[in-house]
């Protein structure tokens, strides 16, 4: 039997399929997501249930995001999740996570993603960001490390200055290839999510501050005078406290978030 075979089903790499199966892994990560049964919990991709089988254990239901028919099904007839489980059949990059909500009840968003389509399916999240309570994802572990980055990092890039607009972000657990069935080529880890306040950033447009950080890192090596001559001369850059020699990467996040509240507001 090939290592794709897993538990009866074949492994689908077009949805990203690798299933957890160590069991040491799988209860830190149930650790880490800490479920209780007055949370509402929300699992992208299930699959094989390796986490959601634990979670449903301590929390007593779950609703599940599934895009796979097939691994769906399963979860449908399977013996003992069956009636403690909500699944949707459904691309979570298109589901309204805003329909999962209950009065005065935020999100516990979980999953071990398809790594295939992580970053767009953390920016869907991120929509939804003033709905969840907190978000824990095993993700590539390069990922996690430009999510996490700190600006002077090498790894800190647009990745890390949109999460860190959204949340607080920090690497929980590292999983090596092992842990999964097949084994991916990279390594793993899960991150923790959790997302601010709105009135950190209810004045500057995502879509702005994604502009400004394309501007930036798209050309890293210049010094910011040049990666934002299309929208700000070196004054405009120094009136806003900020030395116009440095490179996108010496900037904060909290840089950044400022920079595209000034050009939003010179564009209004
Ligand atoms: N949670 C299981 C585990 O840890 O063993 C499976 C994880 S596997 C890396 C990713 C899962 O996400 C698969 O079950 C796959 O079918 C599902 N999936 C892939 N693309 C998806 C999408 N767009 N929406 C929802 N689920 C998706």
């Amino acid at each position: 039997m090939t290592d794709k075979v897993h538990l009866g089903h074949t492994a689908r790499k077009r949805f990203g399929q690798n299933f957890l199966h160590d069991p040491v892994v799988i209860e830190r990560i149930v650790k880490a997501i800490n479920p209780k049964p007055t949370d509402v919990l929300v699992e992208i991709g299930p699959g094989l249930g390796a986490i959601t089988e634990p979670v449903v254990e301590k929390a007593g239901h779950l609703t599940v995001i599934e895009l796979d028919r097939d691994l769906a099904q399963r979860l449908q007839e399977h013996p003992v999740m069956a009636g403690k489980l909500i699944i949707h059949q459904a691309d979570a990059m298109k589901f309204d996570f805003r329909q999962l909500v209950q009065p005065g009840k935020k999100l516990k968003v979980f999953g071990n993603l398809p790594y295939n389509i992580s970053t767009p399916l953390l920016f869907h999240l991120f929509d939804y960001a003033d709905d969840i309570e907190n978000m824990h994802f095993m993700l590539q572990k390069e990922v996690v490390e430009r999510m996490t980055a700190g600006h002077g990092s090498k790894t800190y890039g647009r990745l890390s200055v949109m999460t860190q607009f959204f949340c607080h972000a920090m690497p929980v657990v590292e999983v090596g290839p092992g842990a999964f069935k097949p084994a991916p080529k990279v390594h793993s880890a899960v991150v923790r999510l959790i997302p601010k306040p709105i009135s950190e950033r209810q004045d500057v447009p995502v879509a702005v501050l994604n502009r400004v950080c394309l501007e930036a890192f798209n050309q890293r090596r210049k010094t910011l005078r040049n990666c934002f001559s299309n929208f700000a001369t070196a004054e405009q850059i120094i009136e806003m406290g900020i030395d116009p020699s440095l490179r996108p990467e010496q900037l904060s996040v909290e840089q950044f978030i400022g920079i595209a509240r000034w050009l939003h507001q010179q564009e209004q």
